[in-house]
């Protein structure tokens, strides 16, 4: 039973599609993850790990049978004039050469950056070390500004992660240093490349629509519409844009699960039914 006026295939409670585990920034690792999402009566599950896929790679080494199904994911962090865009992936097969060889040196660049913001925070008499942030990212392929504002709270040298990230960690913060990033055609390109889906991540964050054409143009398939951060407003707004555009309608909470968040929205957000069959018709195919 649908109870979006504007979406009659759409469903809560059977799929969450972007997700983030310990191989980036979120507090579960995968394996907490799909249990968790089991536990929840999901049947599709999208780890969709900032430039990284070492989560699914972790998961497929796991033997154990599973009612739920999880659908290989990314979300890569791109910048273009400025502007941050965030673009997820689907379905794609991970072992790519050419998008590992990416992921490599975007998690090189994320490591250097990491010791970076660590020297610029000692500057400025915040006395954490390289080791605090390790001990918050003991399994994370893709270091970010999250693990070091998880070591500063610990040090007790601020009272909460957005306080980190209010005064010490955003632009013109004495803590900032700027990621190295790609664009987002060079994004697109590399999931397509991969037999992947490319999804534009919450454009309610800032998007600047203007830009939709180029990334629909060089090949951007679906568009997240449905996003805890989306009013209903929104969401109906983003709708049409998808539709106008022929743009496959996606959903997803995008559960970091650390302690502080509102973590009611996994496994929770609206998803049709038809995207769920697209993405996983393709990853049965491989
Ligand atoms: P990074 O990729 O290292 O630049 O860090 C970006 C990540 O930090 C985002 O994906 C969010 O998970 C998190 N983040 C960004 N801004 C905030 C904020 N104000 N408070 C808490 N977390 C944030
Ligand atoms: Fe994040
Ligand atoms: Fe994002
Ligand atoms: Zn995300």
């Amino acid at each position: 039973m649908s109870y979006l006026r504007y979406c009659l295939d759409c469903k809560k409670g059977i799929a969450d599609l972007h997700v983030h585990s310990t191989a980036s920034d979120g507090h579960y690792s995968p394996y907490e993850l799909a249990k968790m999402a089991q536990r929840k009566g999901l049947q599709y599950l999208a780890i969709t790990d900032h430039d990284t896929t070492a989560g699914l790679e972790q998961l497929e080494n796991m033997k154990e049978p599973r009612l739920l199904e999880i659908i290989p994911g990314i979300e890569l962090s791109t910048e273009y004039e400025g502007h941050e865009i965030h673009i997820l992936g689907y379905s794609l097969d991970y072992n790519n050469t050419k998008l590992q060889d990416t992921l490599k040196t975007l998690a090189v660049a994320r490591r250097e950056r990491v010791y970076r913001i660590v020297k610029k925070l000692q500057e400025a008499g915040f006395m954490i070390t390289i080791e605090d942030i390790k001990t918050h990212a003991v399994d994370a392929v893709s270091l970010g500004r999250p693990h070091v504002a998880l070591a500063l709270l610990e040090k007790g040298l601020v009272s909460s992660i957005s306080e980190a990230f209010e005064k010490l960690l955003t632009k013109g913060r004495p803590g900032y240093v700027a990621r190295y990033r790609i664009l987002p055609q060079e994004a697109i390109s590399l999931i397509i490349g991969a037999g992947g889906y490319p999804v534009l991540a919450h454009p309610g964050s800032g998007f600047d629509l203007k830009l939709l054409p180029i990334l629909i143009k060089e090949g951007l398939l679906g568009l997240e519409v449905f996003y805890p951060q989306h009013n209903l407003e929104m969401q109906e707004y983003y709708y049409q844009i998808a539709q106008i555009n022929n743009l496959l309608i996606t959903g997803g909470s995008d559960f970091h699960g650390h302690e502080g968040n509102d973590n009611s929205f996994f496994g929770n957000i609206p998803i049709p039914a038809y995207t769920i069959s697209l993405l996983t018709r393709t990853s049965k195919n491989r």
